[in-house]
């Protein structure tokens, strides 16, 4: 395995020169194509003044120069700092400011967003440049060109497993978002196992709609087609009928994503049906997964390999399921530890609890983060003494490993006096026929503490009520767990790794 992501990608230039590692519109690059511009990006860095040890951000949609950038950020031993393209400029500078990033990489317009203009009012004293790369990315690539071989070749032999290679921030579902520090020696092992599971392999063709600012689009993104020679197709945003046409007109073999992905290409084919031969395997994960999803996965997207795994920010992967698991395996659960990670079940002394019975997930292993930055507390609060990563999330390990996520720790509310995990009754609810999704909350209640409130989108051509939806849910589930309202949708605000938030949907 290569010590470093740019060696990864040097590695695969060498392997397979010619052989394309991006597609993108009318563009193809090839390996070798994209080690010459990350190096061209690399020395036009130096040339810039930046320096290992500097950090340098990137605020954009998917797109190939983004990898250029990420790959010349850590070849000069940089860390790349990562900003949600939804951020608004209080909270981008915010994490500009944290960071002390020197360099931004962005462009002049996402979606009619000029996001220079969102950070006009933001006082920024560490940052001295700003690049483009939508407009007059050339010009950055040409800049210290001549000079610049021997400053990468010298950068190349600096930088190491031990090198901070990014600090990505996690998704904010139950707090603000929190910059995590991660070395290539903790990434590239945990993408590797993750390319060994999912099976993909050379010439494969990946739809990563993921945004590459989160550890799913980058870490076993992009970062995944360099070690396995996978060929990426980014997609700047998720748009169900452009992610149709992709995966019909490039024959796209591999898909990855969060459940909403696949329930919106469910949701459209259950209108239109669309060619999915080409389609072979994918995950998902990074949120609640109903069981009936996977079944659909296989049986009405075609996708046979699709497996479920498990993992956060401050962990690329904790667990996954393998090639051959029994399906139900695959649904009913995210999978075994990876190897190099132990998982346990633990109660809230951190003591492991018995098989079968429910607690906090811990990992402890090679892809643990190294910390927070800036922030030695909460690093300490996460990480224990014995190496443990206290995850937040609830769940349960059967006999043989494989782990039941139930809720995170935040989630839960209580009902009467019994713990409610909303994903749970979520799961419960995504059984019947009519409900596409759902979302659930605790909300307040005089006499019980607190009730449930569900938000249900309803699958195309259905209807339902919700005195038909309460009389269905007695029959099925505990009554403490009933929500007592019903509240129907078009769809579920979500944060951009595809995760309900939950507060916004409190307020509908
Ligand atoms: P924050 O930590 O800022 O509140 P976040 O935890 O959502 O946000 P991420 O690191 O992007 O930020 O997400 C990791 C979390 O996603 C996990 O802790 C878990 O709660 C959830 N998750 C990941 N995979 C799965 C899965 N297969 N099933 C259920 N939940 C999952
Ligand atoms: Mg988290």
């Amino acid at each position: 395995l290569p010590q470093t992501i740019p060696h990864a990608a040097e590695a695969a230039a060498r392997q397979w020169p010619d052989a394309p590692v991006v597609i993108e519109g009318d563009l193809t690059l090839s390996f070798a194509e994209l080690w010459d511009l990350s190096r061209a990006a690399a020395s036009s860095l130096i040339a810039r003044g930046a320096k290992a040890g500097d950090r340098i951000a990137i605020w954009a949609p998917n797109r190939h120069e983004w990898i250029i950038a990420a790959i010349a950020t850590m070849t000069i031993g940089a860390a790349v700092v990562t900003l949600n393209t939804r951020l608004k400029g209080r909270e981008a500078g915010d994490i500009l400011r944290r960071t002390k990033a020197r360099i931004l990489f962005t462009v002049s317009d996402f979606l009619g967003i000029d996001y220079r203009a969102l950070l006009a009012e933001e006082n920024l004293p560490d940052l001295s440049e700003t690049i483009l790369m939508d407009v007059g990315f050339p010009d950055f690539l040409a800049y210290g060109k001549g000079s610049g071989d021997v400053a990468v070749d010298a950068a190349l032999t600096i930088i190491n497993a031990d090198t901070i290679s990014d600090i990505l921030f996690t998704s904010g579902t139950t707090g603000s978002p929190k910059g995590v520090m991660m070395t290539h020696g903790r990434v590239l092992p945990q993408c590797a196992v993750w390319i060994g599971n999912t099976g993909l392999g050379f010439g494969e063709r990946y739809l990563i709609a993921n945004p590459f600012f989160h550890s799913f689009g980058m870490k076993v993104g992009w970062v995944a087609c360099l070690l396995s020679g996978a060929v990426a197709v980014p997609m700047a945003q998720f748009e169900v009928h452009e992610a149709i046409n992709l995966i019909e007109r490039l024959k796209i073999s591999f898909l990855p994503g969060p459940p909403t992905i696949f329930q919106m290409l469910l949701s459209e084919r259950d209108k239109k049906p669309f060619d999915t031969s080409s389609l072979r395997g994918g995950t998902t994960g990074a949120a609640t997964v109903p069981p009936i999803l996977v079944e659909r996965i296989r049986n009405e997207l075609g996708i046979r390999d699709i497996i479920t795994a498990y993992g956060m920010t401050e962990c690329v992967n904790i667990t996954g399921c393998r090639p051959g698991d029994p399906v139900d395996l695959i649904a009913q659960t995210c999978g075994a530890a990876i190897p190099g990670n132990e998982v346990i079940i633990a109660d809230e002394a951190g003591i492991e609890v018995p098989r079968g019975a429910t607690g906090e997930i811990l990992v402890r292993g090679q892809g643990v983060m190294l910390g927070y930055l800036d922030d030695p507390d909460a690093t300490d609060e996460a990480i224990d003494a014995d190496g443990w990563l206290h995850t937040g999330d609830v769940g349960t390990m059967d006999t043989n490993g494989y782990v039941r996520i139930t809720d995170r720790k935040k989630d839960l509310y209580i009902s009467g006096g019994f713990n409610v995990y909303p994903a749970e009754v979520e799961k419960l609810l995504s059984a019947h026929p009519a409900v596409a999704m759902v979302a659930v909350v605790g909300v307040p209640d005089d006499r019980m503490g607190e009730v449930g409130k569900a938000y249900v989108v309803l699958r195309p051509g259905t209807s339902t009520t919700e005195a038909t939806l309460v009389a269905w849910s007695r029959e099925n589930m505990a009554n403490y767990k009933v929500p007592r309202s019903f509240v129907f949708v078009e769809d579920l605000p979500r944060n951009a790794s595809g995760k309900v938030l939950k507060t916004e949907l409190r307020s509908i």
